[in-house]
């Protein structure tokens, strides 16, 4: 596959966090990655969307995401960063089943670790958030075309 970049830039509504879904899925068949693949980077991006709209901003739609998607020979590099309230610990938010919210499970930076070859979670508080997220790509001969 050829090199290739996206940027998006989307409303803080829920909606959108199904257009990231697609989005992805569809780069993911363009890599000609198994569906089990596609369907994990589907977790983990919406996790990471999900995430910058109700932590990030709180559920409030007049915000901004920004997603860029980042291609090379042998790397999937999935950006997503928000400019809402910021992380105050991140080792801790990272804790399997840790929520500041006691109706949630905690479990989102658990699928995008177990999805992704490599997680970053960058934050400030009051500036926002950056996560980035690797998928090595395997070569295989016929996907040279
Ligand atoms: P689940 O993802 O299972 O619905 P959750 O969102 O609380 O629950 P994680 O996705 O693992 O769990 O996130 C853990 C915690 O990290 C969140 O409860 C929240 O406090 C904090 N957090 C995650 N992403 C952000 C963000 N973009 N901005 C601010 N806080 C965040
Ligand atoms: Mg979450």
């Amino acid at each position: 596959m050829k090199t290739n970049q996206l940027n998006l830039t989307f409303s803080s509504i829920a909606e959108n966090v199904s257009i990231t879904r697609l989005l992805i899925a569809s780069v993911g068949a363009q890599l000609d990655l198994p569906l089990n693949d596609i369907e994990e980077l589907k977790v983990a991006i919406s996790e990471a969307v999900s995430n910058a709209i109700i932590h990030g901003y709180k559920s409030n739609p007049h915000h901004i995401v920004y997603l860029d998607l980042d291609i090379t020979k042998d790397t999937l590099r999935i950006i997503v960063k928000d400019e809402g309230c910021g992380i105050m610990n991140i080792e801790q938010a990272m804790q399997p089943a840790y929520s500041t919210d006691p109706e949630r499970m905690g479990l989102g930076f658990v699928f995008m670790q177990s999805f992704m070859d490599e997680l970053q979670v960058e934050s400030t508080l009051e500036v926002g958030t950056t996560v980035t997220m690797i998928k090595h790509l395997k070569q295989t001969p016929i996907s040279s075309h």
